[in-house]
Parts: structure tokens; C-alpha cells; sequence
């Protein structure tokens, strides 16, 4: 079990080796079901082992259907499509999160109108959620549709903005991004809304190297989607198409990579919440230290494990830690910068509570794979118990 770990990787041997945020994390699956592919000379979009990948997938969300497509961002873009989002029109996404929740609102000529987040789970609020719908309906504009995100793995209030949705009849397009894994009630993240988005890009839970999933609620809009993704092409023997497509399907060869991933995702998750356990037990003797809790009905897969740091009672800045976990060649990452603060989207109209900025000045992501070794977190623990105890006791002289 061990060896399979440390597979990709070098085993760290001294300190100061690069321990990465999230990094990739192969086991033995993935090579045997590339050969597959090699064999049958399957190296193409689409095929038996995408096919694979999406049952594997939609047995374990227990999703209605799943499309596998080239990337997140890809999904995003087809589900406002299906959706009937176009030039013009506003479509309501979370602030906090990251680009690729809001980008393919854009594409389509489409205005995000971003909402800010709730304390509980950092996600979109459903009382300012309900807020900005009819403060844009009073503005002249009924919203198209809403993105909640669910993230680091952390559920968003699903339930309660469902029901926002359905009181103004809006659909929802879950952005599950981070969130493959996460239950609410049992239930999978993804498939609460309209549509749901997954992705399995290098930094993910689980990855195919690049490449993203469609949940849909509705089996109608499984075949609109696979429609739109391979150029749109028209029921004839020769090219023939009415409308416009994209080639967004997912490789063969990827989606051998991801069915090798999937048998290891369980494996994954509680490796995930593992390293949860050792920074929460390590660092929640700090006063002014948080995290991220759990709330009654809640899984997280713990993507992420992030920090929450209050200066004024720790002494010490989220880029002061930062700055010295870099020092000893470790990777974390400050809270993704709200979309409202991006100058991307300056003129973009913003319902805010000033909760995702001070996410954003305060939140530190910590080393997070599953491939971490229990030295390698021991020594990111080290660094950040140095910086706090050092400016504790310089404090108090
Ligand atoms: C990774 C991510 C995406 C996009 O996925 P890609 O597969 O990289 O296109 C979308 N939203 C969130 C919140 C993400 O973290």
C-alpha cells in the first residue's frame, strides 16, 4: 500500500523536498486501462472507456446522466446553453470561487451578478441570494439562472437555495468542481440542481489529467449535451450541421485514467479528511485559528483543508505563513479572490457582506493531496507552529 502511494513520486528522502498544494496522485488502475485502449487502438474522443468513466461515475453520484467532457469549464458552458442563456441576459454566481465558475457566463455575451458568501460553509448566502433576485427583478431583469459552488469540497446550503430558486422559478447549475465525493443527507453534491459540474483537472481529487463531467436531472438534456459537444453534427451520413457546436468530448485515453481513479476515490476521500483531522488536531490549540466544521447532514471530501486566520489575535498574517512555508519549499495558496474584486469583471454588479474578501485576506490553503506523507505533514505543521508561537511569545514579553 505504501509503495502505491509514493508512486508518482519521488520518496522524500530529506527535507526541504517541494511538498505541492494538490498534486496528481496515481495508483495501478489507470496504466491497465490505458493499454486497454492502446490494444483496441481506441486513441480518439469518445469510446469504450469514456463510456466506462461515465457509468462508473453516475453509479457513484447516482446521477440520472453523465456526460464526460475535455474539462469543468466545458460543462459550465454547455449547461447555460441548455439552460437557454444568452447575449444579454444575467446569470447569478457565487463570488467566491474560482474563474472558471463564472467565465463561461461571458462566452455567451451573458452578465454574472455575483453573490457573496455565508459564514457556515463559505459558499453562496441564500438570504442575499434572495435579496439580488428581486432586486433584479426590480431592476428590469429576471436572472436566467444560479450558480452556487460548493467549495474545497465543503457543501453550500443547497437545500435552502433550491428552495430560493423554486420560490422565483430559476433553475440551478451546481458548480461541484471541487465537491466529487460530498454528500448532503447522503445525498451527491452535483445533484441537487438542474445541472451539476465536475472536474478532473491535475489539482482535483481525482484526475484524467484534464477533463470535466455534466450531471443533468433530466434525461432530455443528456443527448442535447453530447450533441453540442461533438460540433453539433446533424443525423446524415455526410457533415451537415444547423447549429452551432464544440468539440468538447473527453479522450478515450483520459477517461481510462479516470475509470483507474475511480476505484480509488473512496481510498482518496480518506486520505483527504485524514489530513483534515492532523492540521485541525495540530493547529486548533492556536486561539484565532479556524476551520471549516461540518454541519448536521454533511460530507466533505476535505479537497482543501484551509486555515482561517484572524491577525488581531494570532499576531500573525495569513502571507506571513505563508511566506514561510514557502521558505522550506511548501505550497499553500490564499483563498481564491472573489470574482467582485477581480478587474475582470469591475463593472459586473456585486450583492455583497464583506464576508468573501475577509476570506480572502484571512484563508490559507494548505497542502492537501493524498499523497502526503505523515512526515511531510508533520513538517508543514512545524512551519506554521514556529510562526505562531514565535510572534505568541513576542507578544507578551
Ligand atoms: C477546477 C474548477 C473548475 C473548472 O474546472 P476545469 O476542469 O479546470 O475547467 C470550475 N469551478 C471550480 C470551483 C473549480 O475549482
Amino acid at each position: 500500500m505504501k509503495q502505491s502511494l509514493s508512486y508518482a513520486r519521488p520518496i522524500e528522502t530529506y527535507t526541504n523536498t517541494k511538498i505541492w498544494l494538490s498534486s496528481p496522485h496515481m495508483d495501478k488502475g489507470e496504466l491497465k486501462h490505458i493499454q486497454e485502449a492502446f490494444h483496441m487502438n481506441w486513441v480518439a474522443p469518445i469510446g469504450p472507456q469514456v463510456d466506462g468513466f461515465e457509468n462508473d461515475l453516475s453509479r457513484y453520484t447516482r446521477s440520472a446522466s453523465v456526460v464526460a467532457l475535455c474539462s469543468g469549464t466545458s460543462a459550465i458552458h454547455l449547461a447555460l446553453i441548455l439552460l437557454g442563456v444568452e447575449a444579454g441576459d444575467e446569470v447569478i454566481c457565487q463570488s467566491l470561487t474560482f474563474i472558471a465558475s463564472a467565465n463561461p457566463i461571458s462566452y455567451l455575451g451573458a452578465t454574472p451578478v455575483f453573490v457573496d458568501s455565508e459564514e457556515d460553509t463559505w459558499n453562496m448566502c441564500p438570504v442575499l441570494l434572495r435579496e439580488t433576485i428581486i432586486d433584479r427583478i426590480a431592476k428590469g431583469k429576471k436572472p436566467k439562472a444560479i450558480i452556487p459552488v460548493h467549495l474545497y469540497g465543503v457543501p453550500a446550503k443547497i437545500i435552502e437555495i433550491m428552495e430560493v430558486a423554486k420560490e422565483f422559478d430559476i433553475p440551478v447549475l451546481e458548480d461541484a468542481a471541487e465537491a466529487l465525493g460530498s454528500t448532503l443527507f447522503h445525498k451527491a453534491m452535483g445533484t441537487f440542481g438542474d445541472f451539476g459540474v465536475l472536474s478532473f483537472n491535475g489539482n482535483k481529487i481525482i484526475t484524467t489529467s484534464g477533463g470535466g463531467a455534466l450531471l443533468a436531472r433530466n434525461k432530455d438534456a443528456e443527448p442535447k449535451a453530447r450533441f453540442l459537444a461533438t460540433q453539433a453534427c446533424d443525423p446524415e451520413p455526410y457533415y451537415q450541421h444547423s447549429k452551432m457546436g464544440y468539440n468538447y468530448r473527453l479522450s478515450n485515453i483520459c477517461g481510462a485514467i479516470g475509470r483507474g481513479q475511480m476505484e480509488v476515490l473512496p481510498e482518496r476521500i480518506r486520505q483527504r479528511r485524514s489530513n483534515f483531522d492532523f492540521y485541525k488536531n495540530a493547529l486548533s490549540k492556536f486561539k484565532g485559528v479556524s476551520f471549516v466544521e461540518e454541519m448536521n447532514g454533511v460530507f466533505s471530501n476535505r479537497w482543501l483543508t484551509v486555515i482561517r486566520i484572524d491577525p488581531a489575535i494570532t499576531g500573525v498574517s495569513r502571507e506571513t505563513i505563508r511566506l514561510a512555508l514557502k521558505k522550506d519549499n511548501i505550497e499553500s495558496r490564499p483563498v481564491w479572490k472573489p470574482m467582485h474584486l477581480q478587474p475582470l469583471f469591475a463593472e459586473a454588479p456585486a450583492y455583497c457582506n464583506g464576508l468573501s474578501e475577509r476570506l480572502f485576506n484571512t484563508g490559507l490553503c494548505l497542502p492537501s493531496g493524498s499523497n502526503l506523507t505523515s512526515n511531510e505533514l508533520e513538517r508543514v505543521v512545524a512551519r506554521i507552529e514556529e510562526t505562531l508561537s514565535f510572534s505568541f511569545e513576542h507578544a507578551h514579553v
